[in-house]
């Protein structure tokens, strides 16, 4: 009888040692630490919510989101919540461990890629937002800090790497996945405040208060993405030094470098101009969506050049 009473109530720490002294990043709400399982030996991220912050929107937000993802079996390319503990202070969140850093600093600090590496890892995105929006998933603030790599070894393997999307802190999940298109969804501001990330909002974001959350909200945001890998710069921060208020600007404005002849001096092939194109589509109900992008030749990898880019 008092053995199951243990088991019941049985403790995170009872399950897990953390090292609370390295932590692997950090968040909104305190960092994320490393842990092992004492059974088991195997090694996992955990992220310590103080209690103070549980009742937030965002962090309901993020478990609602969560438990959805995993209730529909879960993808390859997305960290998977393992286990969730409520504590005493804090409500403490277990995932996979992604142990290669945040994707684009590495590759842009390691430089040399080609458009084919960068397809490779364009795909992984891509096939995570798909499964996402299939089953009603927003992420709502893709960024590069939000894109892990597991298995870093871009140097010497350049296959041998993998995609794991984090964070979402942000994200909706839309009650009739269904119906993609038109309204469905009460509005909510998707804005910095919100804690989704002016650089990476699309400009319908920007013509109301509000907007509906919707997949192609994602999609845009990829959009941004590719460019900056493809030409080393953010389309709407040239030199990483304008403020939120300017970059919202710039991007309902559409003030970005042309994708021909840009000018500086990198040339991406006709195939990538393409697909920034239809994914950087002013009109979210034009923006191509993931399950096309996946079809993309480029993102297939066929039209994806494999001389490196300078
Ligand atoms: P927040 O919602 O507060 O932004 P994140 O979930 O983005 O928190 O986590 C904050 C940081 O912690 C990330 O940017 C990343 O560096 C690190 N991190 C998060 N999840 C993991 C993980 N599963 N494995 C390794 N590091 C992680
Ligand atoms: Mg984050």
């Amino acid at each position: 009888k008092r053995m199951s009473q243990e088991a019941v109530t049985r403790s995170f720490f009872s399950l897990y040692e953390v090292d609370f002294d390295n932590p692997l990043g950090s968040g909104a709400y305190g960092d994320v630490y490393l842990c092992r399982d004492r059974a088991t030996g195997e090694k996992y991220a955990l992220k310590k919510i103080p209690k103070e912050y549980t009742q937030n929107a965002e962090f309901q937000r993020e478990m609602n989101a969560l438990l959805h993802l995993r209730a529909n079996g879960g993808h390859p390319n997305i960290c998977m919540l393992k286990a969730n503990f409520d504590e005493e202070d804090d409500y403490l969140l277990v995932f996979d461990l992604v142990d290669g850093g945040e994707m684009f600093y590495h590759l842009i600090q390691h430089g040399a890629y080609s458009e084919a590496d960068a397809s490779r890892l364009v795909r992984q995105v891509a096939s995570a937002l798909d499964f996402c929006h299939g089953i009603g998933v927003v992420h709502a603030d893709l960024k590069p800090e939000n894109i892990m790599l597991r298995n870093y070894l871009l140097q010497k393997n350049r296959a041998d790497f993998m995609v794991k999307l984090i964070d979402f802190g942000c994200s909706e999940v839309l009650s009739h996945p269904e119906e993609h298109s038109g309204t469905r969804l009460p509005s909510r501001k998707l804005t910095h405040a919100d804690g989704a990330t002016t650089a990476y909002c699309p400009p319908e974001a920007f013509d109301n208060d509000s907007i509906d959350i919707d997949p192609s909200v994602d999609m845009w945001a990829l959009g941004v993405i590719i460019f900056t890998m493809l030409l080393g710069r953010h389309p709407f921060d040239l030199d990483c030094d304008a403020t939120d208020e300017e970059i919202g600007r710039r991007i309902k404005e559409q003030r970005r470098p042309p994708l021909k002849d840009c000018p500086f001096d990198v040339e991406i092939s006709d195939s990538a101009i393409d697909l920034l194109t239809r994914l950087m589509e002013p009109d979210p109900k034009k923006r191509m969506t993931a399950y096309e992008m996946l079809h993309h030749p480029w993102v297939t990898g066929e039209t994806a050049r494999e001389e490196v880019i300078e």
